[in-house]
């Protein structure tokens, strides 16, 4: 990082007021944040803290102006407060904030939900990525009277004691294997299975019977890793062969990979579908579903327990209802494609500076590994020059760049990133490799 006290264009001065906000919150919260790849610990240094956002930036404590690609993580399709999900929270807000009875808000998002995703005929609406993953491993497990689950290594389904095994996210960031505080009997109980391993999925699948077989669709939180052609028709097959319920976590691909999900893109249909990020536009929301037949299991019409205080809160379901209603398919496309831009920018970066690197995009999530191979799974992904990464964040930061904090997250783009910011981030992150690779050089 730049010690400089002088201000460059472009070059986020030293960050005084972030680093005292964040030797106070040390002192608060464990690693001075409330989420752990926060910490910056998949690329050393220190965090900023975040001030404000609008569009495709956010401006930190001291002013420092970033284009960003993390967007809290994914749910921010259409960028940093835009007006029109701010108006309809306003609206909603004056009502009340939570009641704990039926909404009418809760109908409206569903409706738009299966409107996109039509196999979605029965949700149930929650406020975590993790309260959905973990909610659909009851009912997998009640509906089959089977107790093992099949999960992918480096996939992430929140932090539920199931599925915190070979999982990604801040548990691959920080390579974790296992979190201590799972009991073994409950870990015994999830086996994994490389990303694009049919073989060793079959295998696995035939000598245990298995609940459910749950995958991202498109790996984001092990970097981004797409599906061979036939990985996930595969999957269909083996899991109707063996009785196991096909799943796809789709709280980061939902609304970012095809309009209407995974299913669309891939022409597969899953048995149940966990959803999170955009469908709450910046609001704790997440939901899972199915079909009618599954989901009636779900109390208070089935015997299986799931509830929540917060759950189908009003503001977080207008959150969602104006993102949703903003992002036609029109605006996807738009949106897709400027992704395909970044993309191939940075396919051409890598050449110029003849470093080997894989880059790809599926709408408009997005990632990038410093390798000269393919990536498949999560092996292949920590082959990548994760040093490199780590430099190359760090230039592109200090030119106004926020890439995600660990080389094994996806990036993502959003509505306001227009061509302008599109090139703009292009002509930074060439600089920004080039300083990446003189200062790999000197060390
Ligand atoms: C983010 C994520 C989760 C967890 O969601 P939270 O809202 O953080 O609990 C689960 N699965 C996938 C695929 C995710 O990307």
């Amino acid at each position: 990082m730049t010690t400089s006290a002088e201000a460059v264009p472009g070059i986020p001065r030293p960050s005084a007021q972030s680093a005292a906000l964040m030797a106070r919150a040390r002192q608060r919260f464990p690693g001075g944040v409330n989420s752990p790849v926060r910490a910056f610990g998949g690329v050393g240094g220190e965090p900023f803290v975040v001030a404000r956002g609008e569009g495709a930036r956010i401006w930190d404590v001291d002013g420092n102006e970033y284009l960003d690609y993390v967007l809290s993580w994914g749910p921010l399709v259409l960028g940093h407060a835009p007006p029109i999900v701010l108006d309809a929270l306003a609206d909603v807000m004056q009502k009340g904030t939570s009641f704990g009875i039926p909404t009418g808000l809760e109908l409206q998002l569903a409706d738009a939900v299966a409107e996109r995703m039509p196999h979605l005929e029965m949700l149930r609406f929650v406020s975590s990525g993790t309260e959905a993953a973990m909610s659909i491993a009851r009912l997998a497990r009640a509906h089959t009277g089977r107790q093992h689950l099949l999960k992918f290594e480096g996939c992430y389904h929140g932090h539920a004691d199931s599925f915190l095994v070979k999982a990604g996210s801040g548990v691959a960031t920080l390579g974790l294997p296992n979190s201590p505080g799972v009991p073994d009997e409950l870990a015994k109980l999830t086996l994994t299975a490389p990303f694009n391993d049919l073989e060793a999925t079959a295998r696995l699948a035939r000598s245990v019977p298995l609940a459910a077989i749950l995958l991202e669709p498109v790996v984001g939180n092990g970097g981004f890793i797409p599906p061979q052609p036939g990985f996930i028709e595969g999957l269909r097959q083996i899991a109707d062969e063996t009785g196991a319920l096909l799943v796809f976590d789709e709280v980061m691909t939902g609304f970012r990979i095809a309009y209407g999900g995974a299913r669309e893109r891939f022409g597969v249909t899953p048995d149940l579908t966990a959803l999170g990020k955009v469908i709450g536009g910046g609001l704790p929301v997440a939901a899972y579903g199915g079909c009618r037949a599954l989901m009636e299991q779900i109390a208070p019409v089935g015997s299986v327990y799931q509830a929540g205080t917060l759950s189908g809160n009003p503001l977080a379901m207008a959150g969602g209802l104006a993102t949703l209603r903003a992002l036609t398919p029109e605006l996807h496309a738009r949106i897709e494609e400027r992704t395909a831009r970044l993309v191939h920018g940075l396919r051409t970066m890598a050449a110029r500076h003849g470093v080997p690197l894989v880059a790809d995009h599926a709408g408009s999530m997005f990632g990038f590994f410093f390798r000269d191979a393919p990536v498949r799974n999560f092996d292949d992904a920590k082959q990548s020059d994760v040093a490199l990464f780590r430099r190359f964040f760090h230039a592109a930061r200090e030119r106004g760049v926020y890439l995600a904090p660990s080389a094994f997250e996806a990036g993502f783009v959003s509505a306001a990133h227009g061509d302008a910011e599109i090139d703009a981030t292009l002509d930074r992150l060439d600089d920004a490799l080039g300083a990446a690779l003189a200062e790999g050089a000197r060390t």
